[in-house]
């Protein structure tokens, strides 16, 4: 097929009108944003914040059961699929023969991790969510190690709200199906699925 060549006009005629309108522009913006209300294309950040999906993927939390117990079973879904290797667990046993383990240290570095969200993905309990809070700062790295308590704890997610956590069993199936190989391939762990998919 015969290829077509356009030609483009790249005249831009410089003289005056060009800056006159950029000015126009730039003055116009300057005195909507001072007194036209709601026509502001900046926020008064921190004490405004900007409406933020939920599928946002920021810090991360742990749920928790009825009895403020966490929901996690410290399977090592979410450790053995981290991409970052930023989730440490130490695995402890509960009493209840249905439960059987729970995690008596459970850390993420979140200087290492890239809040790519696989952690929630394979999470066969629902008990790592993700929530919208993106403006996590810290002095120092340890600050930033987040410990089992600090993750159960949240205080600010009501007032951030929810982030990502799909609730499409498509999306998450890969994921897991990773997660169970790695565990299988490199650790010889088979662990027990709970029935939904
Ligand atoms: S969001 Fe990704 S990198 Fe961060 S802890 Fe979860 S799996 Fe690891
Ligand atoms: S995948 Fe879920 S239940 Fe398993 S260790 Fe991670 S947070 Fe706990």
């Amino acid at each position: 097929m015969a290829s077509t060549v356009i030609t483009v006009n790249r005249d831009t005629r410089p003289g005056v009108y060009p800056i006159l309108y950029g000015m126009w522009l730039t003055l116009r913006n300057m005195f909507e944003t001072l007194f036209v209300k709601g026509r502001s294309a900046t926020i008064e950040y921190p004490e405004k914040k900007r409406n933020i999906s939920g599928r946002y993927r920021g810090v991360h939390l742990l749920t928790a059961r009825e009895d403020g117990t966490p929901k996690c079973v410290a399977c090592y879904m979410c450790a053995t699929v981290c991409p970052a290797e930023c989730i440490y667990i130490e695995a402890g046993e509960r009493p209840e023969k249905k439960i059987e383990k729970y995690p008596t240290r459970f850390e993420i570095d979140l200087l290492r991790c890239v809040f790519c969200g696989f952690c929630v993905d394979a999470c066969p309990e629902e008990a790592i969510l993700m929530s919208r809070e993106n403006d996590l700062v810290g002095t120092s790295r340890e600050e930033l190690i987040m410990d089992r308590d600090q993750l159960m704890n949240r205080g600010k997610l009501a007032e951030v709200g929810r982030g990502y956590h799909p609730t499409d069993h498509d999306v998450r199936r890969p994921v897991r199906i990773a997660a169970l190989d790695r565990l299988k391939s490199e650790h010889g762990i088979v662990p027990g699925m709970p029935n939904r998919s």
